[in-house]
């Protein structure tokens, strides 16, 4: 099958779109014959090597949807035919945390697509037959593969971290990127008014018409001022920070008193200063909260059919492209997500 394949960490050009063998399908594992995957933000941190677990080589990719094409031996929950999307990771489905519907803690902490198993930027993909969600019929493939990483993300952090309540004030960064703009559109299904924080003039129109009350165009960091004086000095209930170190403290200096933000993604792995003294006085909260249960996966899915929310799709390109796909990432070229073809 051809494969891009990251030979080692380092730049784009470490990603290589080459022949490999197709995997031979296992016990407990599925074939998933890959129609679209994801290239999100994670995908560069990985390849930088930021995250230290990763394997290489490794065919990337964390974020995938396809069809069944070979089922191995114990298989029950799938035939071949049927439409999947994949989780991170396979849970194990009976620790404390998979019993109480956070998989994402799972204690058994298997392999993950892309960091230690391969992953989606591949004509096939085997999967543990856990790690997979039916997709909905009516969903497409290359909006499929937004899903997980990207839109689920951003809907399950609006919705069940920030607890969003309706005329709350939300305050969501890098409002433009896959995960972003489903948090705004999650926090506009909730009833929020919205400020959009984008660092590029030209996204601006892009956020309203997701729905975004207001739209702050700053690449500083200091958009704390002006959404400080749209709010009469008040600040914002909530902030869904979808950048990380860069954004932090101009969503903590945006916050209302008890205000709380949620931290959803991170562009950058250096350490971040934090004035402990501002986050007490004001009785701020930091929430961390990655990924999305599957709950909120299928919950996610049913309001994307419903057209409630929009995954906003950056561009479609062959498989060979990802190199490229990785590029218009780093450039902060790219509204929505950017999937691959195979
Ligand atoms: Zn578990």
């Amino acid at each position: 099958m051809k494969a891009v394949v990251l030979q080692r960490v380092g730049d784009p050009s470490q990603l290589i779109h080459q022949e490999v063998p197709t995997p031979a399908v296992t016990p407990g594992h599925v074939l998933v014959r890959v129609h679209a995957c994801g290239v999100g933000y994670r995908d560069v941190i990985d390849r930088r090597g930021d995250v230290p677990m990763i394997r290489t080589p490794i065919i990337p990719g964390h974020e995938f949807a396809g069809e069944v094409v070979a089922v191995g031996a114990g298989v029950a929950r799938w035939v071949v035919g049927d439409r999947v999307l994949n989780l991170y990771t396979a849970s194990c489905g009976h620790c404390e945390h998979c019993l109480g519907g956070d998989e994402r803690r799972c204690r058994a902490g298997g392999e993950a697509f892309g960091l230690t198993a391969d992953g989606g930027y591949a004509e096939y993909a085997l999967a543990h037959e856990r790690a997979l969600e039916r997709l909905l019929p009516e969903i497409p493939y290359d909006v499929a593969a937004t899903l997980y990483s990207a839109t689920g993300v951003g809907f399950n952090n609006t919705a069940h971290a920030a607890r969003v309540e309706p005329g709350e004030r939300v305050l969501v960064t890098g409002a433009s990127g896959g995960v972003g703009s489903a948090a705004l559109q999650t926090a506009k299904l909730l009833g929020a008014e919205v400020w959009a924080v984008t660092s590029s003039p030209a996204k601006a129109d892009g956020l309203r018409a997701l729905g975004a009350d207001h739209v702050v165009v700053n690449g500083a960091g200091d958009f704390h001022k002006q959404v400080l004086a749209e709010t009469g000095g008040q600040g914002v209930d909530a902030a869904i920070d979808c950048v990380g170190t860069p954004t932090l403290n101009g969503c903590l200096r945006s916050l209302r008193p008890y205000g709380r933000v949620v931290v959803v993604g991170n562009v950058d792995a250096r350490r971040f200063e934090l004035n402990l003294g501002y986050i007490l006085v004001r009785g701020l909260s930091i929430i961390g909260s990655d990924n999305v249960t599957r709950a909120a996966l299928r919950q996610v899915m049913a309001l994307v059919r419903d057209g409630r929310i929009e995954p906003l799709i950056h561009a479609r390109l062959p498989l060979a492209e990802a190199a490229e796909a990785h590029r218009l990432l780093e450039a902060r070229g790219a509204s929505g997500r950017v999937v691959l073809i195979p």
